[in-house]
């Protein structure tokens, strides 16, 4: 039996406790020991299905949960029926002759939706693969992380979104298989998943970044590249306004030659005080990717630098003594943040998963960005880091890069994209900081996106400003999906109603 429910109903609170769900019935959905994964799936598919139509029968919302990481509370749904696919987490490899001509199949993986990032990561090296871009942590399940294109720092890289090559999501009236038209698994392959071919670009765009609101992603095929090895510099660097220049025009090696060392980075990461951001040091991750070769030195995480946030622990502090808020903020930097493997130290490596923390949950979290054109940088980087201070943010401002992540709602949404989030304390005084920013980056006319999951304070009128055509298109593609508005309204809560992702 594939769903089981979990206790009686009751209060939920996510990960990070940012919201709960007051009444909610619960329910796991549990991976089987079938053998093959289109067994596992067609029972899974078949469960959920009918678990879809008793909720409908009884009136009731449906939230599926991932990890419950995600701080802008699209994971609550208020007294509905939660499912929790964390328990549904097994990987299995696919065969050649169950993809289509032309794809090879040794580069993909059958991953079930409540895996974590971290147990797909691990599978895919145990057999000489690797994903090629996370999060910086890796505690989120595949399907949670892709609904709200999660991504990292790789620059040449966009969302983790961009692995997936097939979807099986649930719908209330039918399971489909979805695909870019080209095609990637087999008929018979889908129609042993307990699911119906769906091969349209327009649709799989959509099904890649679902916002939890396309039905419930039961599985995911996942493509990778060959196994590589890391080799992480991290070192504190008063940086210079130029920098910004080069970063902004995408020459991350003249960056990593100034601070770091002369090659050409794969991974570059910039933690800053916005409180004289250009006169206190930064904190700078660099990873270099180097051919694997398995007999590297072994190196802790902690040696190689896995896990940023120990920034988080301020708490209330930094909001009752305003006079001391840069101060201590580089105070935190410096004690908060494992310093090295720096130029001079002896070099350590890892494979991408070695160098990745599950995360512990921070109760009083704050989490929030603006994904902008990499070529606006320096402007809108002065701008938030005033913007941030004037109103008193009490948190770092971590700068990351991205190529245009794959999804019609991906926020990496321009051809190069800077990421700059706002991490650390929760207080409400942050929030309005936050706010101010972007009310600034409006008045300037500057073009930027928010992170779904983050506290962003999006709103309907934004998203669809921001993603306009994009958004039209997957809201057609939803409704292809689901055509049925009873059975859209399924996956109504308050969260995405206000986004208009639902309605
Ligand atoms: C400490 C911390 C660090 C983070 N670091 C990063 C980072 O480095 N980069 C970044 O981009 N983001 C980051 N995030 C954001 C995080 O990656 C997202 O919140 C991600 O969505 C969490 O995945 P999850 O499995 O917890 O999903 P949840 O929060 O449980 O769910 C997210 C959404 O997906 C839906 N969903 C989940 N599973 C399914 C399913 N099977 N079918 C359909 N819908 C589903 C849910 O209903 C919900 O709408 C961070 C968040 C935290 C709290």
């Amino acid at each position: 039996m594939p769903i089981v429910q979990l206790g009686d109903p009751g209060r939920w609170t996510n990960y990070h406790g940012t919201g709960f769900c007051r009444d909610a019935a619960r329910f796991g959905l549990r991976s089987g020991d079938a053998q093959r994964g289109r067994d596992e799936l067609a029972i899974a598919a078949a469960a959920v299905q009918d678990w879809l139509g008793r909720a409908k029968a009884e009136g009731k919302r449906v939230r599926p949960l991932g990890a419950g990481w995600s701080p802008s509370n699209i994971n609550i749904c208020a007294d509905g029926w939660l499912l929790h696919t964390r328990r549904f987490n097994r990987c299995f490899r696919i065969a050649q002759d169950d993809v289509r001509p032309g794809i090879d199949a040794a580069r993909l993986m059958l991953v079930e939706a409540g895996a974590l990032v971290d147990e797909v990561s691990d599978k895919l090296e145990e057999q000489g693969r690797s994903l090629w871009t996370s999060g910086a942590g890796n505690g989120q399940t595949f399907a949670g992380a892709c609904a709200t294109g999660t991504h990292g720092s790789m620059v040449a890289r966009g969302g983790i979104q961009d692995h997936v090559r097939a979807v099986q999501i649930v719908t209330p009236q039918t399971a489909y298989w979805v695909e870019p038209e080209a095609g990637v698994m087999t008929d018979d392959f889908i129609t042993a998943a307990g699911a119906v071919p769906l091969r349209n670009e327009d649709i799989f765009a959509a099904a890649q970044l679902p916002v939890g609101s396309l039905g419930i992603v039961t599985a995911m095929v996942v493509d990778s590249v060959p196994k590589f090895l890391v080799r992480p510099i991290q070192n504190l660097r008063i940086i210079d306004r130029d920098a910004l220049d080069w970063l902004a025009a995408g020459d991350f090696r003249r960056f990593s030659a100034a601070y770091a060392l002369d090659r050409d980075p794969a991974f570059v990461q910039m933690i800053v005080n916005p409180y004289k951001p250009f006169r206190r040091p930064a904190m700078l991750r660099f990873l270099y990717r180097e051919e694997w070769r398995p007999d590297y030195p072994r190196a802790t995480p902690g040696e190689l630098g896995a896990g940023y946030d120990a920034l988080s622990l301020l708490g209330r502090f930094l909001d009752d003594y305003p006079f001391a808020r840069g101060a201590l903020l580089q105070f935190a930097m410096k004690r908060g943040y494992a310093s090295g493997p720096d130029v001079d130290d002896p070099p350590v490596y890892g494979s991408w998963g070695e160098g990745l923390d599950t995360h512990r949950p921070l109760a009083g979290l704050f989490n929030a960005s603006v994904t902008i054109d990499r070529a606006d940088l320096p402007h809108v980087f002065e701008l938030a880091c005033r913007a941030y201070v004037r109103h008193g943010g009490s948190t770092v401002m971590t700068v990351r890069f991205m190529e245009r992540a794959q999804g019609l709602l991906a926020p990496a949404r321009f051809p190069h994209n800077a990421v700059i989030d706002f991490d650390g304390p929760r207080s409400e005084r942050t929030a309005k900081a936050y706010q101010a920013v972007v009310d600034l980056l409006d008045a300037e006319g500057v073009a930027f996106t928010r992170h779904w999951a983050k506290s962003c304070r999006l709103d309907a009128a934004r998203v669809a400003a921001d993603y306009g055509e994009d958004l039209q298109r997957w809201l057609a593609a939803r409704n292809r999906l689901i055509p049925d508005p009873a059975d859209r309204a399924l996956f109504r809560s308050e969260v995405l109603d206000g986004l208009g992702l639902t309605c």
